[in-house]
């Protein structure tokens, strides 16, 4: 069901000055390089041979640490692909039904890319497909073990986005509501689809941050509530939305206003009705945002 590809993480390990040179061509590398805009830098970057500077280098693709950290990169490819596939699927199948995730899944294991982009999933070709950035991942944990413990929960978020990007492929319901796709419909889009995401791969800590980071998760959901009032004025240059919805989805973790508020709104779907009640908001925002989303504002009073 997973298909992993490593040629540019192979190549990089042999050759890592290779990817500088101009005439180097890589299918793998096309693509961290078509992606590499994709997470609000607020310059635009370029491809990275014709970067020639060693801290613009470091900055947008993490070249630098990749040499530093190589040892532990090739280290954590190995380890992920050796995982049971049953535990990188353990929610998802839930969700989504044994059938549905019989599916092929094409995850790229990247040597490099944007530091913010630790995992995503882009369409490659009209499909899905998983990015896995696995020099950005090198933060989470002081041994191999650590690290690997921590990117299969970020695994199983991306495996979800997945799913999810397939199912609002074909459901007439997301294609309906995507019909009149205001800013504000949009941003509740993404407060559901990484609400979801991120409840998965927090699920575990969210008793915890509700403990701990409670002036955090405060100061996230006031921030949301003054984006989805502007949103709501419809009077924004598209740049601005664009910026809005970027900074609540790909941003350090307390700071990501729309995935973590999401994040809290489904725990509370969950603490209420378990995996059905998430389940129902797959198919269902208004039962999304009335059993979880305004409920969030009770929860952190
Ligand atoms: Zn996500």
């Amino acid at each position: 069901m997973l298909r992993f590809h490593t040629n540019l993480l192979t190549q990089m390990l042999n050759h890592p000055e290779a990817v500088l040179n101009k005439d180097y061509s890589s299918m793998e590398l096309v693509l961290v390089e078509e992606n590499i805009n994709s997470f609000g830098a607020d310059e635009d970057i370029p491809p990275i041979a014709s970067i020639h500077n060693t801290e613009l280098l470091e900055d947008y693709y993490l070249y630098s640490t990749f040499l530093t950290l190589r040892q532990n990169v090739a280290q954590l490819a190995e380890d992920i692909q050796k995982v049971p596939e049953d535990k990188l699927f353990t929610f998802v199948s839930q969700l989504f039904g044994e059938r549905e995730v019989q599916r092929e899944i094409q995850i790229y294991l990247l040597p490099i890319g944007y530091p913010l982009g630790d995992a995503y999933v882009r369409q490659v070709d009209g499909q899905p497909v998983i990015f896995v950035n696995l020099t950005a991942l090198q933060k989470y944990g002081q041994t191999s073990g650590e690290r690997l413990k921590n990117l299969i929960p970020i695994l199983e978020h991306e495996i979800f986005h997945f799913y999810f990007e397939r199912l609002n492929d074909f459901s007439t319901y997301w294609q309906q509501y995507k019909e009149n796709f205001t800013p504000v419909k949009e941003a509740q889009w993404w407060v559901l689809n990484e609400g979801i995401g991120h409840f998965i791969g927090c699920r575990e800590r969210i008793d915890q941050y509700l403990q701990e980071k409670y002036d955090l998760l405060k100061a996230a959901y006031h921030t949301y509530l003054k984006v989805m009032d502007r949103l709501q004025q419809n009077n924004l240059h598209p740049d601005e939305i664009k910026d809005i919805m970027l900074k609540g989805i790909a941003n350090s973790f307390f700071d990501k206003y729309l995935a973590i508020i999401g994040m809290l709104a489904v725990y509370i779907i969950y603490q209420k009705s378990g995996i059905d009640g998430v389940r129902s908001c797959l198919e269902d925002m208004q039962f999304f945002q009335e059993m979880g989303l305004e409920q969030v504002g009770v929860l952190l009073r």
